[in-house]
Parts: C-alpha cells; structure tokens; sequence
C-alpha cells in the first residue's frame, strides 16, 4: 500500500469544523465529511436521521448534494467523520460492517478523559486499518472561508458564532 494511503492530513481549520460539531451535537452523533485535494481543509457538517443516540445515518439525498457540492469546489470527499457521544474511539460493532462499504477512511471523535481526540480508520482486507492523524496548519483563509460557506450552504445549519472565530484564529495562525 502507498504511504499516502495510510495516513489521513487535516488542517486545524478542518478539525476545529468537526469538535465544534461534535460539542454541540448533544445527546447524538455528529456526522458529516471532510473535503480537500488529497488533505482535508474543510468540513462539513451532515443531518443525522438516526434514531439512537449512538448511531448515525445520512440521507441519500444529503450525500448526493455533498458531492455535488465537492464537485463544484473541484475538491474530494477526502474522509467521512462522526462523534461518539461515549467518549469510545474505537470503531463499533456497526461501524466496523458500515466502513466495508465505504470508498474513504472515516474520522472518529471523541472526547477522551477531557481532551477531544480523533482516530482515523480505512477498511483493509478484513479488519479496518488504523491510520495516522497528522494536522497541517491552515494557512489559507481563502479554504476557511470555503468552510464556512460550505456550512451555510450545505446544512442549511445556522453558522456557529463560535466556528467563525476559530476560523479567524486558525487564519492568522
Ligand atoms: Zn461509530
């Protein structure tokens, strides 16, 4: 396997997208993807239909308007994210046959003794593989704005006054 294939690259900005979701997704899993060209450098946050709290599901419709949406910005959908409200990074009994029919890695978050944490896995020949987590600087306020937008656009969820900060801060990093 190529070396590329067994690491995942996000920038701050991407990951900061995913926390802040995962904050404020109480009570449910959040859920959604990152774009970029190869490296993550933005996120979108997705509608979780699912009934539990410990389960996630997304619209068909949904994800036909992100890839269009991926489409339009001439970027990837370079992974799939979502929380786990448990504070569990490791990948459930659900997630483990979901991933197998999954064409990109997925992102695990949780909050782990206080601290927010992220795993990353990609399904291998039986088993999904772990791989590594490595955080770019943003340094491009033009792909936090993209961001930003994305969020607006896409959710139709109200952009957090919080999101918008971390942007600025990540941008003058
Ligand atoms: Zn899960």
């Amino acid at each position: 396997m190529h070396n590329n294939l067994r690491r995942l690259v996000w920038t701050s900005g991407a990951a900061a997208v995913v926390q802040a979701h995962a904050i404020r997704s109480v009570g449910q899993e959040a859920v959604g993807v990152l774009l970029g060209v190869r490296k993550a450098t933005s996120a979108v946050c997705l509608r979780n239909t699912a009934a539990g709290p410990t389960d996630f599901r997304v619209e068909r419709a949904e994800w036909q308007r992100t890839e269009n949406y991926a489409k339009r910005l001439n970027v990837n959908v370079v992974a799939l994210y979502h929380s786990h409200p448990t504070g569990d990074l490791a990948l459930s009994q659900a997630d483990k046959a979901a991933i197998t029919l999954s064409t990109v890695p997925w992102v695990v978050i949780a909050k782990v003794k206080g601290q927010w944490q992220a795993r990353a896995f990609a399904f291998g020949s039986g088993e999904p593989i772990q791989l590594q987590i490595e955080s770019a600087r943003q340094c491009n306020s033009a792909i936090s704005r993209i961001t930003t937008l994305a969020l607006k656009l896409e959710t139709g969820m109200k952009t957090q006054p919080m999101i918008e900060r971390q942007h600025q801060r990540f941008d003058h990093e």
